[in-house]
């Protein structure tokens, strides 16, 4: 079925068709504890410049801004994931289940004991808050499962239309776990609208996430992609982050720009030659080795005399009391000390990877125990001394995980926050930087 209307001043196509398959799992990070997402469309009509989307590896159409595929059959294929997962619409009156005989079985909501997660609701292939789900409505739908079935969502849009959700996030907020983020880049408006052209204002998404936060829903920024020589500069940065902190947001996660060759790149490319031709050479070197996943050229960023975003970040985030990550929600059913864990580790890998140096061995391992530890079925901290010391974690690894299974805290990430905080001061007053102090 194919429907095509116009809308806010450009021809959109929306076009339904019956998907195969909606949901993936993956795996946590910093960037978000989820471990499962789905996307309910294809294409965007936000049109981002820098869309990673649009890369041909993901298989999108052409007219990636301009027509929008529609899952129309996502509620039915994830209820169905749910049931299989062994989850009951513990939230439903009427649930035509074992449980409107037995009620008593929606105790556990969870028949196979295997625990929740958090559901991503969205992905890089659309915004699942773009102006047709004004029309389609179909995220509402999906949010309402999750409501039903009490499983904790995860949002990152670049659009304030998810305000429209606020009574379902509520509810599911107030029952588990509603984090509704957005990606905020730059503050001047003017160059947002050339790099976002048909998402919300800056100021837009700041207001909404001062609504969230005022309503006890968590909410973070995305300072990603930091796009360098416009959105890199201390003035652009250090504005993002104090309005990040003076609206209530939990974090800010900071990550730099990739382009992949072929049609992300070339469309990139074409915006900042047509509107900043005085950056264009500078782009050209920067990403003229042309990485497959769109990496930049790291010796050509140091001779471009340029700025890790990441460092700066960081280091306004700790001035300001801001986060570098989201902290992890556990959610119903899993193990908190495993999943805990695994947040530190990935925390420590993180911090040692960007501010104090640890060796690659080490931070492959710290990544790789917390993998481990994110699926261990055993309550890490139910286990002796000998019998954590069987697993299959290397003993680099070990101290850290001692310390926290003796104590239920980390001194030494607390430790190493700081010296990455005094790394990275020292690192920007060796580039002169003028930032926050
Ligand atoms: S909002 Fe996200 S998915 Fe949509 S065009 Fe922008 S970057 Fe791509």
């Amino acid at each position: 079925m194919k429907s095509d209307f116009t809308h806010i001043g450009h021809a959109m196509i929306i076009e339904e068709y019956e998907a195969k398959s909606l949901v993936r799992t993956t795996r946590t990070s910093l960037f978000s504890w989820a471990e499962v997402y789905l996307n309910p469309y294809q294409g965007c009509e936000h049109d981002c410049v820098y869309c990673d989307g649009k890369a041909e590896g993901y298989y999108m159409h052409d007219d990636f801004g301009q027509r929008i595929r529609v899952k129309k059959n996502a509620p039915e294929l994830l209820e169905t994931y749910f049931k299989k997962q062994g989850f009951f619409p513990i939230n439903r009156e009427k649930t035509s289940t074992l449980t409107d005989y037995f009620p008593d079985l929606k105790k556990s909501a969870d028949s196979t004991g295997k625990g929740k997660f958090i559901l991503f609701i969205g992905g890089g292939v659309c915004d699942v808050f773009q102006s047709a789900e004004k029309e389609i409505k179909m995220t509402r739908k999906l949010l309402q499962l999750a409501y039903d079935y009490k499983i904790p969502v995860y949002f990152l849009t670049k659009s304030n239309l998810i305000l429209r959700d606020l009574d379902l996030l509520k509810k599911i907020n107030e029952d588990s776990y509603a984090c509704a983020c957005f990606t905020i880049t730059l503050a001047d408006e003017q160059e947002q609208k050339i790099f976002e052209p048909n998402a919300s204002t800056t100021h837009e998404r700041f207001e909404a996430v001062e609504k969230l936060r005022e309503e006890g829903i968590h909410s973070g920024v995305y300072f990603y992609p930091t796009l360098p020589f416009i959105g890199d500069t201390a003035e652009n940065m250090t504005s993002i982050y104090k309005t990040s902190k003076e609206v209530g947001a939990e974090f800010i996660y900071c990550w730099g720009l990739t382009l992949k060759p072929g049609r992300n790149k070339n469309q990139f490319m074409n915006t900042v030659q047509k509107h900043f031709p005085e950056y264009y050479p500078k782009y050209k070197e920067l990403y003229g080795n042309e990485d497959k996943y769109g990496n930049l050229d790291s010796k050509k960023f140091e001779e471009l005399e340029l700025v890790w975003p990441e460092i700066r970040g960081y280091k306004l985030g700790y001035e300001l009391g801001l986060d570098y990550s989201p902290t992890r929600y556990v959610p119903e059913g899993r193990i908190n000390s495993n999943l805990k864990l695994t947040e530190l580790l990935h925390r420590l890998a993180y911090l040692k990877s960007f501010f104090v140096k640890g060796s690659r061995y080490e931070i492959k391992q710290l990544n790789r125990s917390a993998r481990l530890l994110n699926d261990l079925s055993l309550d890490f901290s139910a286990m002796d001394n000998l019998d954590y010391q069987k697993l299959d974690i290397d003993k680099i690894v070990l101290p850290y995980i001692e310390e926290y299974a003796s104590s239920g805290k980390s001194k030494v990430l607390e430790e190493l926050e700081k010296l990455s905080y005094d790394s990275a001061s020292k690192y920007l007053k060796s580039k002169k930087d003028i930032c926050l102090n």
